[in-house]
């Protein structure tokens, strides 16, 4: 087992990392930019590097920083939580080509899942069912135009390296493809660093639906059933719950066993997350992500795995902890993902936190970075703590996750707090099942 990992990351997830290392009896370094100096995760590591000024570029980005830190301080591995360099397969190799242990999926698993075309084409030749569209990339406006008509409008305009729920455009006829394809082209350039688009059916209304997987290094491949990310705005979740809702048993068994048919035939190593859309009974593939995911402790309540450790155990070769039997959900779990923004415009808001105090009790966990008198810097992600919620059923978690937002204190910046409690508190939602579309369709009526 590593002696001291490196932790590549910031906030809450940061945080996260470092309980699973204390834990485990591996000292923890953390690396901040100038801006991060007070942060709460090098407050709690055991040492700390600072790698650079407060632009991501030029600190959480800066893969050459991060290499001279776990060569000053003797770190074995780097955990890159997620977002940054997680799903960066060069960086991925060149921790590896410094002999030091990148805590994640293999470069190659990374950099094939990393382009969305071949991660779609990978998939569909392995069995999985995948969202119709295009055979490869467009390369030009004649082929978009052609293949839009083919698949029949509306349309989605995909960047191939997308992600974060950027990179994306709805183009409902020929006219709009004109208008939009150099654009979205272009803003995948800036975006991503890679201006390659593809097109794929958009699908009216569906459920967003995910599976949790992990594989290790001796043969075993285990999958922490499904998570429903449908409440979202931009393409970007807000609210989370596990299991989903509604979906019939029988169907989700194929799913599972597709998949993980799929991961074992990869030889895939690590927490990976294949993203679905689910449309009148069926599943569609649309990517992988190839790292931890930020909505990851829903599923870790109600499994009772900690998927943190479990990672840090299989990247340094061991077995995994527990096989496919052993994992029976209990429960249900929700997770609401508090913004700092202005609950109007949704801008991203920054300042004092001068008022904190966290709601607490049975089945409430609270993964943050923040305290009374944390200054919340605008250069970063304005997640500020994820509210974990776990009860006897839905209706139970539904109920405490409202207990707990009105519990919960946060004065000096704006947050979404009472968005969070409008979509619980609302028949829909508690209902069950409601689409990508619904939060959007329904946020002026909440
Ligand atoms: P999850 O599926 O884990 O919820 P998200 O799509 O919300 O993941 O992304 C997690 C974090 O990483 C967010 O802060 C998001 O902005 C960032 N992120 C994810 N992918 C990218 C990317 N390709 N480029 C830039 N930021 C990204
Ligand atoms: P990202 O890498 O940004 O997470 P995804 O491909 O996972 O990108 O898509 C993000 C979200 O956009 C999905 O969760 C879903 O809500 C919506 N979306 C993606 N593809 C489609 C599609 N073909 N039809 C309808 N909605 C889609
Ligand atoms: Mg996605």
């Amino acid at each position: 087992m590593f002696k001291k990992i490196l932790i590549a990351n910031r906030g809450e997830i940061a945080v996260r990392i470092n309980r699973a290392c204390q834990e485990l009896g591996i000292s923890t370094v953390a690396v901040h930019s100038e801006a991060d100096r007070d942060s709460m995760h090098v407050r709690i590591a055991n040492e700390s590097v600072c790698i650079g000024p407060n632009q991501v570029n030029k600190s959480y980005l800066n893969a050459h920083a991060l290499i001279a830190a776990c060569e000053i301080t003797n770190a074995e591995a780097i955990h890159p939580g997620y977002g940054f360099l997680s799903e960066n397969a060069s960086f991925a190799k060149m921790v590896s080509d410094h002999g030091l242990t990148f805590i994640g999926p293999k470069h190659e698993h990374i950099e094939k899942m990393g382009d969305k075309i071949q991660a779609k084409k990978i998939m569909q030749q392995l069995g999985v069912p995948t969202v119709p569209g295009s055979e490869g990339k467009i390369e030009n406006i004649s082929d978009a135009l052609k293949i839009g008509s083919e698949i029949g409008f509306p349309v989605l305009l995909k960047a191939a390296a997308g992600g974060g729920g950027r990179g994306m455009k709805v183009i409902k006829n020929e006219k709009e493809m004109s208008d939009n394809f150099s654009i979205v082209k272009q803003e995948a350039l800036s975006f991503f660093g890679n201006d390659t688009v593809y097109i794929e059916k958009f699908i009216d209304s569906p459920r967003h639906i995910e599976v949790q997987v992990i594989g290790d290094s001796h043969g075993n491949f285990v999958h922490l059933y499904e998570r429903d990310c449908s409440v979202q705005r931009r393409n970007q979740k807000v609210i989370e719950e596990a299991v989903a809702p509604g979906i019939d048993n029988e169907d989700k068994i194929k799913l599972f066993e597709t998949v993980i048919s799929a991961i074992k035939e990869m030889g895939y190593l690590g927490l990976g997350t294949l993203e679905f859309l689910y449309h009148e009974g069926k599943f569609y593939f649309m990517e992988m992500n190839t790292r931890l995911q930020v909505e990851h402790p829903i599923t870790e309540m109600i499994t009772r795995i900690d998927l943190v450790r479990e990672q840090i155990t299989v990247a340094a070769g061991e077995k995994l902890s527990f096989d496919q039997a052993k994992v029976n959900p209990l429960g249900h779990s929700i997770e609401c993902r508090i913004n700092a923004e202005d609950p109007k415009t949704f801008k991203p808001s920054a300042g004092t936190i001068n008022l904190y105090h966290p709601p607490a009790g049975n089945g409430i966990r609270l993964d943050t970075f923040i305290y009374s008198g944390y200054k919340v810097p605008h250069y970063y992600d304005n997640l500020l703590a994820k509210l974990i919620v776990t009860g006897r059923d839905r209706e139970h978690a539904i109920r405490r996750a409202l207990r707990s937002l009105d519990e919960i204190i946060i004065e000096g910046t704006v947050t979404n707090i009472e968005l969070h409690k409008k979509i619980l508190a609302s028949e829909d939602f508690k209902k069950g099942s409601v689409s990508i579309k619904w939060l959007e369709e329904n946020i002026e009526k909440l």
